[in-house]
Formats: structure tokens, C-alpha cells, sequence
């Protein structure tokens, strides 16, 4: 017997099977029991098709650095030492109850994860406010899709990263990836990109790094980093100039075109090419192809969200759409490329500072009176907004800031920007809790780290960069020793006397949520487990039990009150540092195909290549630096310094580097400019010092 579930990675959420090696039928497998990945060919999202780290899944299922007992770190040595459940747990909530009582509610902060199921993700936000009553709640969603998010809900009224199947992409005409390299970072999604190009449509990639995505495209358009704004109105200028507004669409089902047009009058292709470093005949052939495109879609990533003008950035490429009439039509629109296994349901159901279940805004009267019923506590005993996530890292060991973290599902040491500050803030911390499954970099800082289940241990369920909600089966019992972060939730509230109790089984937790969730932006209310079972996933908004669930957004109405599509009148602005004589490169940074985030679990992983980070710099630039292939580099910003090997690549920007994330290192170097709107951090662009490592003797430093 085999168990349908879904890998523990990346926010495709691919079905897999799990299956006992030795051929074992027993429902859960016992504990020790050696697992095997077989296809899932019926599921539609990835029908069968799993990448490298999907297949070595279960590289940390019985893996000897997997943590089995609570640690405690012991004031006489200053190590974690192990200890039991129940006084790790005492522990903490006497710790919480001594700087609540002292500091107020305010000073114990809750970090999530975007990997966490709807169920961690919702029970999270529940425990926050009405077990600590604290308004401190944010996740590291604020490091991946918030910008896209904030522009979607501006723009369209909602935001569902995609709102439409990933496989309308076969058809449609045209493509465009912004910022993705959607072939090395979801490979089993890049299959519609070719059956779109069979079918004789045409694939768009801009990005400053000819990736393997970039290899499979007809177009590929490499700009400067952080100057894709000033490419989207360039794109919108020409399509204006060359008459292929859709004037029809723009009147009946949209508002706020007059301002755009004015706004992007100034921006002449050739201006462009001066900012963006892309030819102007390239920008009048985008806007050419786009404009006598039947069917066009724009989707967006992190290369073109993390940014701090990140959601005007979106918000840029959402006008082109909206001009060219591609949004709320079948096989066209505009749409986001979420990252996180659970980005776009951790987002959707209360763990983010000024969110409630649904997708309801906190400081909305009429949604804290809903959510408050059905949790079974006064509304006005709900706090308000928090702190976004890297505000509240900051606010760390300030007098009025916090002064108790407990982090689920995160690894702040590695993924958050500048993260040497951030490591010296931790270390301000009266308390730091981590709830992890490995002792990751953030772990091992803890005063306090608990040992949870990991994915084929628990069921719950992921709303996948589809809005499609899945159900991750459990296949095998966890080992002995360690809880699920629902377990822990309900452990500390008992503890911490919160007024409400907090039940542990992941399927009456969803349940909970859909009610929490009617009437919601993010209605689950209709969802069950049965039916996900049923319906290989079922999307988002689904109202009631008789509903269908629905694939497609927007054919008839966009979310804002009035049904219209909204335009945003945005102006470029660039990364907020940019290159000078002290640091005259531009920096970039991204992912590797064996690697998934911060990578406290892929790193682990033995049949996953981990040679650790490395420099993708351009022969040009090698040579005037005089540096060879495979030296070490020095890479100095700002804000901190790293050394790794150069990797001399013809397919990056001459004036550009690239570094990938999933190790210590990049962030050390990036820039925590926030984007206003989302708060999102300028992962994706600042200035750098590139020299050899040597020292004076020769020897690398
Ligand atoms: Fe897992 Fe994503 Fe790879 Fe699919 S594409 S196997 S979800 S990491």
C-alpha cells in the first residue's frame, strides 16, 4: 500500500507516493521503517513528474542529525542540553508569563513559516492572539511573495497568486517570466512552457541571468537588476504607441488607465534602454508581440518582487496586462509564481501581523467580530496590527520591543537580509524558542528548541502557488520523542491559561478554519479532507459544500467592490543602492536546483549535491579584476562581507554577480530596505566590492 501525499518543498506541491520499502502494508508505517518515493501519475499538477529533491524526499526521514528530544540550553554550561516534554514546556510558558506580566503581551513574538500547513499556519495565529494576546505575529512570507500579494490585492481586489490552473499556460500565446527561473526551480512545471512552444507559442523570460528557464525561451531580455519597472512601462508606453490598448476591456471592466497612460508617456523605449540596459528594439519587439497576441499572460517572481519598489514593480507588469485586455479572460491574466511550499495558504489564514483567518484585514470591526465567535472570545479582547517581520527582528532587545521569540517552520539566520544584524539581535532575545525537525542556524542560537514531526508523519493540508488546497497524508508514524507544532501549540496555551483550548488533530483544526474562514476573501468554508481526497485538490473560493471550488478567477468580476480591475500610476525608482566606487558592482542573489530556501533540510539531504555557495561572475569582469575560474572571492557590501569560489559564467550581466541563498553567506551581504507597502526586503539588488580573497602571502583568506 502506498500513501498519496505531496512533497515537503516548493509551492508546485507535486503528488508523490509513499511507500514502505519492503514492501510493509501497515497505515501509519512504524517509525523506522524505510520509505520510497513512487510516482503519483494521476495527479494533474505534476502527473507523476517529481525534480531532484522531490524524489530524495525522504533523505531526512531516519537522518542521524534529526532532533528526537526537547533541549533546553542549561545556565551552568551555556549548552543545550536534553530535557523532557513536559519541563521544556514549563520552562517556556514560565518564561512567558514572567515577561508578559513584567513588559506586557507585546514583548513575546511568534515568526512562522510559509512551509507550515493551513492548519499550523491558522492554530499559529489563533495561539498569538488569544493564548499570549500579543499583536507580535509575521512569517517569513514577508522574505517571498509579499509584494506580489500586496499589488494582486490592489489591482485585482484579491490575491491568489495564480488565478488560473498552471497548465492554462499550454494555452495561451504568449508567456512572459518576470524574475523566474521557473526550469531549475520547479522543473516538473516547465513541461507547459514546452507544450505552449509545441503548440507554436512563444515563451518571454527577463531576467539578468540567462538561466536554464532563459534557455528554453524565444525571448530573453537581461536587464540591470532592479530596474523591471522601468522595463514595464517602457513595454506599456510602446503597446499605447503602437494602438494595442484593448479600449473595450479598459472601459467596461477596469479604472484608473488615464493616470497610467500619462504616467508612462515619458517612457520612450530608448530612455529605457539608458536605465534598464535592454536595446530599445528589444523593448518595441515585446510590446509588438505582446500587442498582436490573442492571448497573453505576465507572471511574476521573486526576481522581480524582492525588491523595496517590489509591489510597484508588480504592480507595473499588472497594467500591461490590464491594457492588453488579458486579465478575468481564459488563458491570459496575470498571475504570481509563489515559492514556499504553503506561501499562498500561509498567507491567507492569520499568521501575517495584520491578517485574520480568510483573509480578513485585523483591524476590520465586522472581521474581528467573526473570527472572534467562532473562537469563542470578545473581539475587543483581539489585538491589532503587529509588526511586519523584519520590524519586529529589529525591534528586538529595544525597551519597547520583543523580548521572547518563538519561531516555527523558519531559519532567520540564513534567510533573513543583513543577517549579521539580525543574528546580533537574537542574541538581545530574554528567550528564543525554535520549533524545528534539525538543528538549524537558528536552533542552534536557542535558548529552547523543540523537536516536530515533518511532513510524512502528519497530515495536513497546502494550498498550492494554484490556489488548489491538498491534503498531505501521514505515511508513517513520527519517531518517539518528537510533537507536532500543533501538539506544542496546545501544550503551551494549556499552560499559559489561555481562555480557549487548542485541540491538536489537524482535520477539526481545518474544519475550524473553514468556519473561521466563511464569508472570508479565502473562503474554505466548502473544503473538506474527504473531498480534496476526492477532487485531487480543490481551489479557492469554495463557500459551501455544493460549490464546485473555483479554478478560474475573474472571468466575470474582479474582487474589489465594484467588479473593476484597478490601474496603479507607479513610477520606477531602482534599487535603493546602487553601485559606486567603493562597491561597483550590482549584486543579485537566487536559488540552485538541489536546494530548497535556507536549506536546513535539502543541505541534509545526501543524494542532493551541496558545494555550498559560490560567485557566477562574467568573463568581462573576471578579467579586469584578474580573477580565474574557481577562485575564492571576496564579496563585501554594506552591511557584511563573504568569501566563496568564482564560477566564470558568460550568462550573467558583465556589471552583475550572483550568489545563491541557501547557505550563510548572501544574506550576510543584503540589503533590509523595506518595499512600503508589503515590507517585503530588497533581497534581489545591491551594491558590491568583488576581490580575490588572497592575502597578502597569496594564500586564500
Ligand atoms: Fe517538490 Fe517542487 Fe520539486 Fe515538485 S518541483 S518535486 S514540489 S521541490
Amino acid at each position: 500500500m502506498a500513501t498519496e501525499t505531496h512533497c515537503p518543498y516548493c509551492s508546485l506541491q507535486c503528488g508523490m507516493r509513499l511507500a514502505a520499502a519492503t514492501g510493509s502494508t501497515q497505515d501509519p508505517l512504524p517509525a523506522r521503517t524505510a520509505l520510497e518515493v513512487r510516482e503519483w501519475p494521476e495527479f494533474p499538477v505534476n502527473k507523476g513528474a517529481l525534480c531532484r529533491k522531490g524524489w530524495t524526499s525522504t533523505g531526512l526521514h531516519r537522518h542521524r542529525e534529526r532532533l528526537t528530544q526537547p533541549l533546553v540550553r542549561s545556565a551552568a554550561t551555556g549548552e543545550l542540553e536534553p530535557t523532557s516534554w513536559e519541563s521544556a514546556l514549563d520552562h517556556i510558558a514560565s518564561r512567558l508569563v514572567a515577561l508578559r506580566d513584567e513588559h506586557g503581551p507585546d514583548s513575546i513574538g511568534v515568526f512562522g513559516g510559509g512551509g507550515l500547513t493551513n492548519e499550523k499556519a491558522y492554530q499559529l495565529g489563533k495561539f498569538a492572539r488569544v493564548a499570549l494576546g500579543t499583536s507580535q505575529i509575521d512569517y517569513n512570507g514577508r522574505w517571498c511573495m509579499s509584494s506580489a500579494a500586496s499589488a494582486g490585492t490592489r489591482a485585482l481586489g484579491l490575491d491568489r497568486g495564480l488565478p488560473f490552473p498552471l497548465a492554462d499556460i499550454e494555452h495561451t500565446d504568449v508567456v512572459v517570466l518576470v524574475g523566474s527561473n521557473l526550469a531549475e526551480t520547479m522543473p516538473p512545471a516547465a513541461r507547459h512552457l514546452a507544450a505552449l512552444r509545441a503548440r507554436g507559442g512563444q515563451v518571454v523570460v527577463i531576467d539578468p541571468r540567462r538561466t536554464p528557464t532563459a534557455d528554453q525561451a524565444d525571448v530573453f531580455v537581461q536587464p540591470v537588476p532592479g530596474t523591471d519597472l522601468a522595463l514595464a512601462q517602457a513595454v506599456l508606453h510602446q503597446v499605447i504607441a503602437d494602438g494595442n490598448v484593448d479600449d473595450d476591456f479598459v472601459a467596461a471592466r477596469t479604472s484608473g488607465f488615464a493616470a497610467v497612460q500619462e504616467s508612462v508617456v515619458s517612457w520612450w523605449p530608448e530612455r529605457a534602454e539608458r536605465v534598464t540596459g535592454v536595446p530599445a528594439r528589444e523593448i518595441r519587439a515585446l510590446a509588438a508581440l505582446l500587442g498582436s497576441a490573442e492571448r497573453a499572460m505576465v507572471l511574476t517572481a521573486r526576481g522581480a518582487e524582492q525588491h523595496a519598489s517590489g509591489s510597484d514593480i508588480v504592480l507595473g507588469w499588472i497594467n500591461v496586462a490590464l491594457a492588453l485586455g488579458m486579465c478575468g479572460r481564459e488563458y491570459a491574466g496575470y498571475g504570481c509564481l509563489t515559492g514556499q511550499g504553503n506561501g499562498q495558504g500561509g498567507r491567507e489564514h492569520g499568521q501575517k501581523a495584520d491578517q485574520l483567518p480568510g483573509y480578513r484585514m485585523i483591524d476590520d470591526p465586522a472581521a474581528r467580530a467573526h473570527v472572534a465567535g467562532v473562537w469563542g472570545v470578545a473581539p475587543e479582547s483581539l489585538p491589532g496590527k503587529g509588526r511586519s517581520a523584519y520590524e519586529m527582528l529589529s525591534s528586538l532587545g529595544e525597551p519597547e520591543g520583543v523580548k521572547a521569540l518563538l519561531v516555527f517552520g523558519s531559519n532567520i539566520v540564513v534567510s533573513a537580509p543583513n543577517a549579521s544584524f539580525v543574528s546580533s539581535q537574537l542574541d538581545a532575545l530574554s528567550l528564543l524558542v525554535v520549533a524545528d525537525i534539525v538543528m538549524s542556524e537558528t536552533a542552534a542560537r536557542a535558548d529552547v528548541v523543540l523537536p516536530v514531526t515533518q511532513w510524512a508523519e502528519e497530515t495536513g493540508t497546502m494550498t498550492n502557488l494554484e490556489g488548489r488546497v491538498i491534503l498531505r497524508q501521514q505515511a508513517i508514524t513520527p519517531p518517539k520523542g518528537v510533537v507536532s507544532d500543533l501538539g506544542i501549540l496546545r501544550g503551551l496555551a494549556t499552560r499559559l491559561s489561555s481562555p480557549i483550548e487548542f485541540g491538536d488533530d489537524p482535520e477539526e483544526v481545518f474544519v475550524e478554519l473553514g468556519r473561521a474562514s466563511a464569508g472570508g476573501r479565502a473562503d474554505y468554508a466548502g473544503i473538506t479532507y474527504q473531498r480534496i481526497r476526492e477532487e485531487e485538490g480543490v481551489f479557492w473560493p469554495c463557500p459551501s459544500a455544493d460549490h464546485p471550488g473555483t479554478p478560474r478567477m475573474f472571468l466575470s468580476s474582479f474582487g474589489h467592490p465594484d467588479g473593476r480591475a484597478r490601474f496603479h500610476a507607479v513610477e520606477h525608482r531602482g534599487a535603493v543602492e546602487q553601485p559606486d566606487d567603493d562597491h561597483p558592482v550590482h549584486l543579485t542573489t537566487g536559488r540552485v536546483l538541489a536546494q530548497y530556501q535556507s536549506g536546513a533540510q535539502t543541505r541534509r539531504v545526501r543524494d542532493l549535491p551541496d558545494d555550498g555557495p559560490f560567485v557566477e561572475i562574467h568573463p568581462m569582469l573576471a578579467g579586469r579584476l584578474s580573477i580565474d575560474d574557481g577562485e575564492v572571492l571576496r564579496l563585501t557590501t554594506r552591511r557584511g562581507a563573504m568569501t566563496a569560489p568564482a564560477r566564470v559564467v558568460d550568462t550573467i550581466r558583465p556589471d552583475t554577480v550572483f550568489v545563491p541563498f541557501h547557505w550563510v553567506g548572501a544574506n550576510l551581504l543584503t540589503n533590509d530596505a523595506l518595499d512600503p507597502a508589503s515590507r517585503m526586503p530588497e533581497f534581489k539588488a545591491c551594491a558590491v566590492a568583488v576581490t580575490p580573497a588572497r592575502s597578502r602571502s597569496g594564500v586564500s583568506e
